[in-house]
């Protein structure tokens, strides 16, 4: 079963309006109206309404993270609720960045899962292993532990709603790659871990990839039968180096679909 690629970008705490008015004025001249795969952004919170108001229409816009409750006294948060009201599409959850930084726990990310479901939202859950624990060994049970609890909480009907995103931690930001076959090893893990629990849900999730993916290696890494397209951190700061690596979506698309 072929699944559609996606090129989701992920801003970072990067940018101004003045960058979100150039960037969107610039992806609106160079992507065609028609594309055989799918587009996100995902900027900063304050930034979401320009990119929602100023996006051409294929692009997908998300956010960075979401707070875990409805509403209330949570100061300095953001609810699924709001970001849905706003017209946004996705939102990230649990990036690796999140989960060291503000010391996020798999039981957190599983409940911002969920509450993005909840309002309509398609989470991306970030998944991956830092350096230490693909040295000792403990890339699979570290990914399937961040799976597991959001399998626990809603299930994995549920989770098929959303997409996975592995990123390894020290290929983020590092220049360092997974090679391909890196990436496809635990994408496979992961696919066939799901299958073990639902099929079709597992045939039909997109599994992206993470980790200072460019116009470089895109192509190769996406040729791997079990990655679905990329999270892109520096490489989607530009839309030059954005549309490097739509491209080679697109040219992995047309030869799936000419052979
Ligand atoms: C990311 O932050 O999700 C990411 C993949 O970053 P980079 O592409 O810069 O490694």
């Amino acid at each position: 079963m072929s699944r559609t690629p996606i090129i989701a970008g992920n801003w970072k705490m990067h940018g101004s309006l003045t960058f979100v008015k150039e960037m969107m004025s610039e992806l609106a001249t160079m992507l065609p109206a028609k594309i055989n795969y799918d587009v996100a952004v995902f900027p900063v919170y304050i930034h979401l309404h320009e990119v929602i108001n100023t996006k051409p229409e294929q692009v997908w816009c998300g956010a960075q993270n979401l707070s875990e409750y409805d509403d209330g006294a949570v100061t300095g948060e953001v609810s699924g609720k709001m970001l849905a009201d706003l017209g946004c599409d996705m939102v990230l959850v649990g990036h690796s960045e999140r989960r060291v930084k503000s010391r996020e726990s798999n039981a957190e990310v599983a409940k911002k899962f969920a509450q993005a479901l909840k309002y309509g939202l398609t989470p991306v859950l970030c998944v991956g292993e830092s350096l230490v624990e693909r040295q000792s060994n403990q890339t699979f049970a570290v990914v399937w532990a961040q799976i597991q609890a959001v399998l626990s909480l809603i299930g994995v009907e549920q989770l098929g709603h959303g997409v996975i995103a592995y990123e390894p931690v020290w290929a983020i930001g590092t220049g360092e790659t997974a090679t391909a076959e890196q990436a496809q090893e635990v994408h496979q893990f992961i696919r066939s871990q799901l299958a073990a629990k639902d099929v079709t849900m597992a045939r039909q999730i997109r599994l992206l990839y993470g980790g200072s993916c460019k116009g470089s290696n895109a192509f190769e890494l996406f040729s791997m039968p079990d990655v679905d397209g990329g999270l892109i951190g520096g490489a989607s700061l530009t839309a030059e180096d954005f549309m490097a690596i739509c491209r080679e979506a697109k040219k992995l698309m047309n030869e799936t679909q000419s052979s």
